[in-house]
């Protein structure tokens, strides 16, 4: 994987190298914790203020570094198991409001976020010294966004449309796990089975960046993405095999993620189960395509109809796999055993198609279809993998070309990210999150 772009901001501001790629394989949390310093910053426009000023300042400190579930850092410290977390960059927590010279109108971001970093250095507030990250805070009423928050894939930026007096988790996550490099995580329906013509359909619903929710955290390939699981809890595959996996997230030691080569492609593994705050409503073992090793960009392989969504009733294990056959690349997985913390999948990488259950393995396949062309089923155009050089939103100027409406219109199930003419990717707030606004704005 080459550097990253937040990873050259790193190095050019002199600060620690940070996230995806940094933490060595073999890691442990205590030596390897990331502390984002984060500066929340309240600004405000020549034309609307916020209508609690006092209410948005008291309770942004909590919003993004309080002890509670519902808190920014307490969500990062969770799913990343300790290894990662947003730290306050100033004693208050938040700066502001700060009033910019411009008006709302027009969602004009590039020039939020350049106003507002002017507004800083003339408190002495550098970007790179005194914070890594920013979070850009301002009224949605008169600004016309068609989104409730917005990220940069990956770096250091953050913008949240707030309407009411706090940006809820699900809004915050989704924007610093763009932050992270991920993108969004699409689902792709291969209900005959094979993996080769399957169909691009919504979001996978197994993650904050896929239309989960908070509760749903990261999946396998985007906890690989931000370097939150060490060598032998993300398992390279390299020989058939069968292999026990624990549960994605919760506390313990053991494989959490099978990661698979697929062609081009690698297929990612993972067993979800309720774990602390995380995952009360998933269970099984779930498949993922990563497109040319782009972890943060992966979608869900979904083989069943009855896709589980925050929204519906059905049930927790709809969307896990039972077997995945890949005859392009000769990869075939097979769950063996699944429930209550802990799953056994078997693996084979020579051809070998397998089955479901016990005797996983035991069916061959006599004779197989000849393979058909590679097909690259993953949608998902995110392409968050050092696709972005946000040094150019630094040194500002440039306002980005791209029109985040055609993303926000279609909801989160979009997963071609608009990429502006600097070469910067922004992704708007998952589709929870602008479903809530339209209503609103409605209202
Ligand atoms: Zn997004």
């Amino acid at each position: 994987m080459k550097t990253s772009a937040l990873g050259r901001i790193a190095l050019a501001a002199g600060v620690a190298a940070l996230t995806a790629g940094a933490l060595p394989a073999t890691a442990h949390a205590d030596d390897s914790k990331v502390e984002r310093k984060t500066l929340p910053v309240m600004v405000e426009f020549s034309d609307a203020s916020f209508q609690d000023a006092d209410a948005v300042k008291a309770g942004t400190p909590d919003t993004y570094f309080g002890t509670g579930k519902d808190s920014l850092a307490s969500f990062f410290t969770e799913v990343s198991r300790g290894q990662y977390t947003t730290v306050p960059a100033v004693e208050e927590g938040v700066v502001g409001p700060v009033t910019l010279p411009m008006t709302a109108a027009g969602c004009d971001h590039n020039r939020i976020n350049t106003l507002t970093r002017e507004a800083l250095a003339a408190q002495g507030l550098v970007m790179g010294e005194d914070y890594e990250s920013l979070s850009v805070i301002f009224p949605a009423q008169k600004t016309g966004c068609a989104w409730a928050g917005l990220g940069s894939v990956p770096g250091p930026y953050t913008w949240i449309n707030l309407y009411g007096t706090a940006g809820g988790l699900g809004v915050l996550g989704h924007e610093f796990g763009h932050n992270l490099g991920l993108g969004h995580q699409g689902r792709s329906m291969c209900t005959d089975g094979d993996l080769v013509d399957c169909t691009s359909n919504g979001t996978s619903a197994k993650s904050l960046m896929g239309g989960g929710g908070p509760a749903a955290g990261f999946s396998a390939p985007e906890m690989i993405r931000a370097g939150w699981l060490s060598g032998s809890e993300a398992v390279k595959v390299d020989a058939s095999g069968t292999y026990t996996l624990r549960s994605l997230h919760g506390a313990g030691e053991g494989t959490r993620a099978l990661d698979i080569p697929m062609g081009e492609d690698r297929l990612v593994v993972e067993y979800r189960h309720a774990a602390g705050t995380l995952d009360g409503a998933i269970e099984g073992v779930h498949a993922y395509r990563v497109p040319k090793g782009a972890y943060g960009s992966s979608s869900l392989i979904d083989m069943t109809e009855a896709n589980k969504t925050l929204a519906n009733d059905a049930a927790t294990d709809a969307d896990a796999i039972t077997a995945v056959t890949d005859t392009a690349s000769k990869v075939s997985v097979a769950v063996v055993s699944s429930g209550g913390g802990k799953a056994t999948v078997k693996v084979s990488l020579d051809g070998e198609k397998l089955t479901s259950g016990p005797s996983a393995g035991k069916t061959t396949d006599a004779n197989p279809a000849p393979a058909p062309a590679p097909e690259h089923t993953g949608s998902d155009t995110d392409a968050g993998d050092g696709a972005v050089d946000a040094t150019e939103v630094r040194s500002g100027g440039s306002a980005p070309a791209e029109d985040t409406t055609d993303l926000a219109a279609t909801g989160g199930g979009s997963n071609t990210a608009p990429l502006a003419a600097t070469g910067t990717l922004l992704v708007a707030a998952g589709a929870g999150a602008l479903v809530m606004m339209r209503r609103r704005r409605r209202a």
